[in-house]
């Protein structure tokens, strides 16, 4: 997958700017619980590129990094990434971690979790019931909102996003 969507030469129908190499994958490096723990409590937790335990309050929290795909609708079909978090529980962490470098992992059955990354979107995002695809080792997993979120981010990963639309992501994210 290339790093950035190509766009087009068209200028866009809602700004009229041309809309040319915009980034695709958009994300956060940990999940949003480990930012707001100390340097103390970090130093007994765990956070690799995939997946985060974080001891907290005498529970321990347990993360894994997904990606939630956006396609885009015109003017090529492509696709967008939102590279997030997602809290699971500890039964599934043990399952992810036992299957982690079988290479027919793909074919395991999905797990659940609650989405731990805030996005820039009117509703908020942490919280949010996300169904977990294991794919290729490799590959980070996909995410899936549930159809009947009523969210904005479950609405466009079923319908699509325009380029102008992923623009605004990256202007969003900037602030
Ligand atoms: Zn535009």
């Amino acid at each position: 997958m290339l790093p950035v969507i190509e766009g087009s030469d068209a200028p866009c129908r809602v700004c009229h700017q041309v809309h040319r190499g915009l980034t695709r994958i958009l994300g956060t490096s940990a999940p949003d619980a480990w930012l707001a723990v100390s340097e103390g409590e970090r130093l007994e937790a765990e956070l690799t590129p995939d997946v985060c335990i974080l001891p907290h309050q005498g529970v321990t929290r347990h993360f894994i990094r997904g990606h939630i795909q956006l396609p885009v609708v015109e003017p090529e079909p492509d696709v967008f990434v939102w590279s997030v978090w997602v809290e699971v529980d500890e039964e599934s962490m043990a399952t992810i971690a036992r299957t982690w470098s079988d290479p027919n992992r793909a074919a395991m059955a999905p797990l659940s979790g609650r989405l731990a990354t805030e996005l820039p979107y009117e509703q908020p995002t942490r919280g949010l019931q996300i169904t977990i695809y294991t794919r290729d080792p490799g590959m980070a997993p996909l995410l899936m909102l549930s159809s009947g979120s009523g969210h904005t981010l479950g609405a466009e990963q079923r319908n699509g996003v325009s380029l102008h639309r992923i623009a605004e992501f990256s202007e969003l994210v900037r602030r």
